[in-house]
């Protein structure tokens, strides 16, 4: 087998304190993986700039200038990180054979690499890293991310449990990625759709080392919505049975009603009335605002928009 032509894609945003230090560790990694012949010397290290508001750009720049093993995209505003990582991968996929998707943080061990190549040598497509141990993550965030994973299984979408966005990708299985043309995008749950060879390399996952996390509650609650709806159906089936329910509900209050009018004591019913009238409301406004869920992701589909928009890249 050919060596490997390996392009790392790093998503960045707001990243300036934590840049110098990933890329000196990507650099070394490289040398060393070059060193030992693992890797084709015209391997990379491509690292999207997310429309930061920090000098992110600046140290890509400086970086690319010194050592051209680095390359930047530039967006031309905030994409978010499934985005820049599918701008990244856009990029690149025509000059790799295989690509590894990591964050800017080195939160993930990066010498799983390791792991992901010879999984890669062995033939797999797609290999993912799973974090095994989750202690330096806050227990909010570890509790509310396997909450999450196991709440995805039950709705029938099929994920790598404890997988991020850390894996290894062979470029066919790139170009499969890219063909995809769903714009509200939710990379966990599309690569598994893939197919092809897969495998797992476990790795232990660690502090950020410099900086603040980019994904604030309001940002993992959006992630999660999106990931459900964008995969899932079911909430809105829920809605159905929901109604169903409703409506026998409705038809025990017609006979209680009819039962009490016959019986002469129809006043008596404003306790039930009110109580409907709130019960029903209240379930209708939850089925609106799941069908609107569903209604806004057609509507965001139907726009085709593109999904980043590229100031420049820098090779
Ligand atoms: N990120 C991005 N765009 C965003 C938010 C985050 O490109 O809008 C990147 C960020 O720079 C990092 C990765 O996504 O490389 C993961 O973010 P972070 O490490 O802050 O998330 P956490 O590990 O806290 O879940
Ligand atoms: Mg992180």
């Amino acid at each position: 087998m050919k060596i490997p032509v390996l392009y790392i894609v790093i998503p960045c945003y707001n990243e300036e304190e934590a840049l110098p230090i990933t890329a000196a560790r990507m650099a070394e990694l490289l040398d060393e993986m070059t060193r030992k012949g693992l890797i084709d010397e015209k391997s990379r290290v491509t690292l999207v700039d997310d429309g930061s508001r920090d000098r992110t750009w600046e140290v890509i720049c400086a970086l690319n200038a010194k050592d051209k093993r680095f390359e930047g995209v530039k967006l031309a505003h905030n994409a978010g990180h499934m985005n820049a990582l599918w701008a990244g991968m856009r990029m690149v996929c025509d000059s790799c054979d295989a690509l590894v998707t990591i964050d800017a943080d080195l939160q993930d061990d990066v010498n799983a690499i390791y792991g992901f190549l010879e999984k890669y040598r062995e033939g797999c497509d797609v290999v993912y890293g799973v974090r095994n141990d989750r202690s330096s993550d806050t227990a909010f965030k570890r509790s509310t991310a396997q909450g999450f994973y196991k709440l995805m299984k039950k709705l029938g979408v099929e994920m790598v449990y404890n997988a991020a966005d850390y894996r290894l990708l062979s470029r066919r299985a790139v170009e499969a990625l890219l063909s995809f043309g769903e714009v509200n995008m939710f990379l966990r749950g599309m690569v598994p759709l893939l197919g092809f060879k897969t495998a797992e390399v476990y790795y232990e996952r660690g502090e950020r080392v410099a900086g603040e996390s980019k994904y604030p509650l309001k940002k993992m609650v959006a992630f999660a919505v999106e990931g459900i709806t964008s995969f899932s159906n079911k909430p809105i089936r829920l809605v159905t049975l929901l109604g169903f329910v409703c409506a026998l509900l409705g038809a025990a209050m017609a006979v209680y009603v009819i039962v009490s009018l016959v019986a002469g004591h129809s006043v008596a019913g404003w306790a039930s009335t009110i109580m409907s009238i709130w019960l029903l409301g209240g379930l209708q406004l939850i089925a609106l605002g799941m069908i609107g869920e569903y209604v806004g992701k057609i509507y965001m589909e139907t726009k085709r928009r593109p999904k980043f928009i590229l100031e420049e890249y820098r090779k």
